[in-house]
């Protein structure tokens, strides 16, 4: 228990350093239309290069920022620097970045996008923003003014992790999201259940009832691809399609992606 304690300390320590001194990498992973196999956009995810530890996944020090107040500095390096690489990108691009539930409870949420927007010049209608429904359920009329806040700068909110929580419909319907992400857990069942085919089928019809852009997470085969496309899912990642990319490779496919096709 003591070195457990005494361990997260050191985490936590390690984690202000790593924010100030610049250990944290941010990952791109593409996002593809499922139709016609184009690439439209990459959703951003952080990694922590431990000068000790090597690269640390997001699940591992995320709570320790939301928990130690950390969180607000690392998405604030997040944003900018998601921004800042996806100006760069060509228009047709969009950037898709996750948010953590605390930060709709403080820290300047909507001062802090405005900013970003600002500094990066990326027009705010390729900026796409990642929040799970725990926003909602600790405080909704609080979510409710802060998403259409963010909305009316012009950015797009997506709900990730589609299927894990209550998956609320009031939620989708009364809510100002233009996207939900289907959590892989179903798609790693697909092959063999029924029911998660059926499942994955009425939220893809549930998206288009709602007029929601529906993305498939956690495509690992040729043939979780070909499932998702029988059920006209609009849009999908995973490691099938690519693997998340260090900015360098992430361009390097960019610059190729006329002659790549996922389909
Ligand atoms: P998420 O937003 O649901 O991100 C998708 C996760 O699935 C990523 O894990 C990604 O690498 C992984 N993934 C993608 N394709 C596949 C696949 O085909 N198979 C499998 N098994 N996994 C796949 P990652 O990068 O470890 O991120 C984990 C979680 O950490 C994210 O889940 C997100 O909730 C959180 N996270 C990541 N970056 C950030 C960030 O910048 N800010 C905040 N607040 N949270 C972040
Ligand atoms: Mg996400
Ligand atoms: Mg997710």
């Amino acid at each position: 228990m003591n070195a457990r304690i005494i361990e997260r300390r050191r985490l936590e320590s390690d984690l202000r350093y790593a924010i100030k001194h610049g250990e944290l990498r941010l990952h791109f992973q593409p996002r593809y239309r499922i139709a016609d196999g184009q690439m439209v956009g990459a959703e951003a995810l952080v990694r922590w290069q431990h000068p000790v530890r090597g690269l640390i996944p997001p699940d591992t020090f995320i709570p320790i920022a939301e928990e130690s107040g950390l969180i607000l500095a690392l998405s604030n390096w997040v944003i900018n620097t998601a921004c800042n690489c996806a100006a760069q990108w060509p228009n047709s691009l969009f950037v898709s970045i996750n948010l953590s539930p605390i930060e709709f409870r403080q820290g300047n949420l909507i001062e802090r996008i405005q900013q970003t927007l600002h500094d990066s010049g990326i027009d705010p209608a390729r900026v796409e923003l990642e929040i799970t429904e725990s926003v909602m359920l600790e405080d909704a009329a609080g979510a409710l003014e802060v998403m259409r806040t963010l909305k009316r700068l012009g950015v797009r909110i997506s709900m990730d992790d589609f299927g894990t929580g209550y998956s609320s419909l009031s939620y989708l319907r009364e809510f100002p999201f233009d996207g939900l992400k289907i959590d892989r857990s179903f798609l790693s069942r697909l092959v063999e259940s029924e029911d998660d085919k059926a499942i994955v089928q009425a939220i893809v019809g549930l998206g288009r009832a709602l007029s929601l852009t529906v993305t498939a997470e956690g495509i690992e085969t040729a043939e979780h691809l070909r499932l998702l496309k029988a059920v006209s899912c609009d849009e999908g990642q995973g490691y099938y399609l690519s693997r998340p990319l260090e900015i360098g490779a992430f361009n390097a496919l960019v610059e190729h992606a006329g002659a790549k096709s996922i389909v």
